[in-house]
């Protein structure tokens, strides 16, 4: 495969080099930019000089305002610095006490803010934007109800108390539209009668009750969580990890027995990176400044080599090792040949893996053992089957712990023993030993059972499905194994999020495994997690009276088991089979199912949504097939009630029945923000640095989420808000009656447990001069504000990388790696009743009836796959006018000798189109050689419908807009052309032929799939 030669190659490839100098250059440029554009409310952002100037302000003028916060640009979390000018925000830069901003090494934490305010700190261009996402004209400051039929873009200005009512009361809500028809309210739903009476396990009427979250960070969380799962008692506050990136995380939830999900390489450790489908210099969480930075500088300084494994050749290719263009979707192949090339030429770690406890692991140097020795039961009629084998089932007498020890031969006589009584064990058997009675059990070691499954291809074959030749394979595979325990893989969403993803991101994580790198320093490392917890300590944010418990099944269904339904044994009765499940079921998840959430919705099953909330989530526009979804929720019958909160009106809730205005983060976010992976321990504190710029409440609260679920609790008396909500160590019940009653506690909670010191009078004026919430400074006692303030006044409460280690080994790492999983082997496909694999096992992307979507779909030839761009995040960055001025639009992205063969050349209008979406869509052709033969490639952020994209018809818009007369024509909003520009490939992406037309989902885990979708590509007018 030509596009694999490595360094060599990479020489021939200069003109897109000069590309990526160019997009590099364009991304320093956006700091520097003066837009032409205004920031949306009729005042220019600052200019360059200006911007520089302030990203560094030695001193806080009177008009001047500095808040040390978290951004929200993406889900980073990186700090920010604010320069807030006569209230406007300026501009953000970093936070010098933040290790995100400081490639892990930030000040010392007990340095005096006084002289950080100079040091200057990074953020991404995306930050920079900010102001122009913060007063983005098309912003909503007021109610919106619905005025026409869903989705036509009709709404009008609804007064926040009539809102409250209504959503909560229900009624006939929309009968002077003519639409006759009661809506139930939530009051309706606050009942325990069963939502099904003939399946009483799906639970109560609550769950008829279901928030989808979109963006969603902690403390926000954690209130949404408390309305709906603590107060509501809904199993149904779903997020959407599955769109974020199930993929990976499925792998490293199998790897760790559910333990951790955001392992990643360690960027300041690591000596050898494979980095699958993680695109490092442009995206990626830790961010830009903080992953791609730090492996960037050391890739410079010779520290560190790494691999870019995806079909396209992303900005780190430049200084990457290796660019492997791997056919999309078998990633899974690729790793399964490198470990076959491992286990073949034994380059494989094995003491680490013949380790069968942590003593044993820890004696050679590892902080995490794995069970590759543990004996797994292999004999269909042991009741036990594909169990791993106790020491209970070869005694029975056995009891307790001791008697569900795991088994494991010893290699000093090969007999069974319990895996924590021996120091070495043997790896690589098949046995059979002697059980409870003289029963002979046939077993097999967890790797064993893991090398059959990678052996059951050759690497020529593995070669061919991944696209990539073997003498490739073989040199990374050999490169990777010659680093130690200081090589790593480092796999996003890329990596998995697709079809058989659980399973092919299961064997990228294995790799770790092979060479003893899981939780090594330079290995592949977890966070470090939080340095304090928001739950308790002065204040109890976590139980309240009357706190209810969510039960039942998720409509999603994660995490639930089909074979416990009703339906189950229905059909068991009837046709001797109790499969198949009308859709799948999801036992084995890390979960965030959002995917399936509104597929369940769509078809009513397991049972009715009766009222539906969206948070920040446009699922018509960022879910593969998301389409598909307008018709769900156009319907009244599936989505009777439909309220959507947030900051535009999106592609999305265009269909709302209400639009609840929400703040930016600038405004609020509030929140405690604990790192991804990898090595760091920290809690950044997320505080607004300008007034809200939404309507408000007669109290003169701001309209926002928040204030939207705390009105809606008290007028429907929910336990946990309102006036005795909170009890703090005082011994009293303190109020819920605005956010900062519950965030300031919260950060109360953590400067209390992170022990911090009280504040020195300049750093509490600093903060009560600068920080908006210190104007609520009185929820807290004195002494609570004065340790709070210590930890605002810094955005957090942070360490240093070196911190996490003692004596060299991670102080917090996970304990125990899977090379078999029990519970992924006990799960079962709800639609054929055949067990999954418990282990590593090669499965290509296919739909539900198991049909090779690659083989149905031959005849569309090029497979589609998105990235995302350094300048934007994923849909709400439109409104940022500078990202959107270096690059006005997206392209389709395809291989210039492909465009050659099928006569087409740069710049032609193409349509794409699919087996599922025969009309298809269109973009204008872009030719590279930095792309697979057969792929293309479309960017994310483009292709708009709306966030002021068309036209709306708004009654008095003038007063909801945040651009006002500047966007409306009498009632008619002005659309901005340059929102609407280029495409979105998910709305040409698969379904799922066999499953309603909804879109794709790996039936394991409930991935959706962004790598399987084939098109063919025609000119218009061709
Ligand atoms: S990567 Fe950029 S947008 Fe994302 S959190 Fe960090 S600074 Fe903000």
């Amino acid at each position: 495969m030509k596009e694999l030669a490595g360094k060599k190659r990479k020489k021939e490839f200069s003109p897109a080099r000069r590309t990526i100098l160019k997009g590099g250059a364009a991304l320093a440029g956006a700091a520097l930019l003066t837009p032409a554009a205004t920031s949306g409310a009729g005042k220019p952002a600052a200019g360059p000089g200006e911007i520089l100037r302030q990203t560094a302000p030695a001193r806080t003028d009177r008009d001047v305002q500095v808040v040390h916060s978290v951004c929200l640009g993406c889900n980073a979390r990186c700090g920010n610095r604010s320069v807030v000018k006569n209230g406007r925000l300026e501009t953000y830069s970093g936070n010098p006490y933040h290790p995100y901003n400081h490639l892990g090494d930030p000040v010392d934490y007990a340095t005096p803010v006084a002289e950080t305010l100079a040091l200057p700190s990074p953020v991404c261009a995306k930050a920079h934007d900010a102001p122009n996402y913060v007063y983005n004209p098309y912003r909503i400051l007021k109610p919106l109800k619905r005025m026409g039929p869903r989705g036509s873009g009709r709404f009008e200005p609804v007064e926040w108390e009539q809102m409250i009512e209504e959503i909560a009361g229900g009624g006939k809500l929309f009968a002077h539209l003519g639409e006759d028809r009661h809506i139930a309210g939530l009051k309706e739903l606050d009942s325990d009668g069963p939502i099904d009476p003939a399946a009483p396990e799906l639970g109560p009427k609550r769950n008829g009750f279901v928030f989808v979250t979109g963006r969603l960070q902690a403390g926000r969380k954690q209130i949404i969580d408390r309305f709906v799962k603590d107060a509501m008692g809904s199993k149904n506050r779903i997020g959407h990890t599955d769109i974020c990136g199930l993929g990976f995380r499925m792998g490293n939830f199998a790897l760790t027995d559910k333990e951790q999900w955001e392992l990643k390489a360690d960027p300041w450790g690591a000596e050898y990176i494979l980095v699958f489908g993680a695109n490092i210099y442009e995206a990626l969480q830790p961010g830009v400044n903080t992953y791609g930075a730090a492996v960037a500088g050391r890739s410079s300084e010779g520290k560190v080599k790494f691999v870019i494994v995806d079909p396209r050749a992303q900005h780190a290719s430049v200084h990457a090792e290796d660019w492997i263009a791997v056919k999309p979707g078998q990633d899974g192949a690729l790793a399964m040949g490198l470990i076959r090339w491992m286990i073949e030429n034994d380059r494989y770690n094995k003491a680490y893996l013949a380790a069968p406890n942590p003593a044993a692991a820890l004696q050679k140097g590892h902080v995490c053992y794995s069970n590759a020795t543990h004996l797994v039961i292999d004999d269909a009629a042991h009741p036990h089957d594909r169990q791993f084998l106790r020491i209970a089932d070869l005694y029975p007498a056995a009891a307790g712990e001791s008697g569900q020890a795991w088994v494991v031969l010893s290699r000093a006589d090969r007999s069974p023993a319990a895996f924590d009584q021996v120091g070495e064990a043997l790896l690589d058997e098949a046995a059979t030993v002697l059980g409870a009675g003289g029963v002979r059990i046939k077993v097999r070691t967890a790797f064993r059972l893991m090398r059959e499954g990678v052996m059951a291809h050759d690497l020529d074959r593995y070669a061919e499905l991944a696209g990539v030749p073997r003498a490739q394979i073989e040199k990374t595979a050999r490169d990777f194994t010659s680093h130690g325990t200081r090589a790593a893989v480092c796999q996003y969403h890329g990596a998995g999020n697709y079809v058989s993803g659980t399973y092919a991101a299961y064997a990228v994580a294995m790799l770790n495994a092979m060479v003893g790198s899981v939780e090594a320093k330079g290995g592949f490392m977890s966070a470090g997690g939080a340095a304090a917890s928001w739950k308790k300590g002065r204040y109890d944010l976590r139980n309240f009276p009357g706190r209810r418990q969510p039960a039942g099944v998720a409509i999603s269904r994660e995490k639930a088991v089909y074979e416990k339904s009703t339906e189950y044994r229905r059909k068991v009765k009837e046709t001797g089979s109790g499969y198949p499940a009308s859709r799948p079921w999801f036992a084995f998840t890390k979960g965030g199912l959002s995917v399936e959430t509104l597929s369940g919705i769509d078809q009513r099953y397991p049972y009715r949504c009766r009222v539906l909330f969206h948070y920040f989530y446009n699922p018509v526009y960022s879910t593969p097939g998301g389409y598909r979804y307008k018709e769900t929720l156009k319907d009244h019958d599936k989505v009777p009630l439909y309220v959507s909160i947030d900051t535009n009106v999106n592609e999305s809730n265009i269909f709302a029945d209400y639009i609840v205005p929400d703040i930016t983060y600038a405004e609020g976010h509030y929140g405690w923000l604990n790192p991804h992976a990898p090595a760091l321990r920290f809690t950044g504190i997320r505080t607004p640095c300008i007034e809200p710029l939404t309507g408000k409440t007669a109290d003169n609260r701001c309209f926002c989420l928040e204030t939207f679920l705390i009105d809606l609790a008290e007028k429907m008396a929910l336990p946990g808000f309102g006036a005795k909500a909170i009890s703090g160590r005082d011994g009293r019940l303190h109020p819920l009656h605005r956010a900062e009653d519950f965030y300031l506690r919260g950060f109360a909670n953590i400067a209390w447990q992170a022990k911090v010191p009280p504040a020195a009078p300049a750093e509490i004026a600093f903060v009560e001069k600068n920080y908006p919430v210190a104007r609520f400074k009185d929820i807290l006692s004195p002494s609570e504000w004065r340790t709070t303030c210590y930890a605002l006044a810094r955005g957090g409460v942070f360490g240093k990388y070196e911190e996490v280690f003692a004596d060299g080994r991670f102080k917090y790492a996970v304990k125990r790696v899977l090379l078999y999983s029990e519970d992924l082997a006990a799960a079962r496909n709800s639609l054929t009743g055949e067990f999954f694999p418990g282990t590593l096992t090669y499965i290509p992307p296919r739909d539900s009836a198991g049909e090779i979507i690659a083989l149905k779909d031959r005849d569309y030839p090029f497979a589609v796959i998105t990235h995302k761009m350094n300048v934007h995040t994923q849909s709400r960055t439109i409104s940022h006018l500078w990202a959107m001025e270096i690059f006005p639009e997206n392209f389709v992205v395809m291989n210039a000798a492909d465009a050659g063969r099928c006569g087409l050349k740069e710049g032609d209008l193409v349509r794409l189109i699919s087996r599922s979406n025969s009309k298809g869509i269109t973009g204008k052709l872009r030719l590279t050689r930095l792309i697979r033969s057969g792929c293309i490639s479309v960017s994310n952020h483009y292709g708009h419908a709306q966030h002021g994209a068309s036209s709306l018809t708004v009654k008095n818009g003038a007063e909801v807009f945040m651009g006002g007369r500047q966007v409306m024509d009498k009632d008619r909003l002005i659309a901005d052309p340059r929102r609407g520009t280029g495409l979105n490939a998910n709305m040409v992406s698969r379904l799922d032929e066999n499953l309603a037309d909804t879109p794709l989902v790996d039936l394991t885990g409930g991935i959706p799939d962004f790598s399987s979708t084939r098109v063919k590509v025609v000119k218009e007018g061709g």
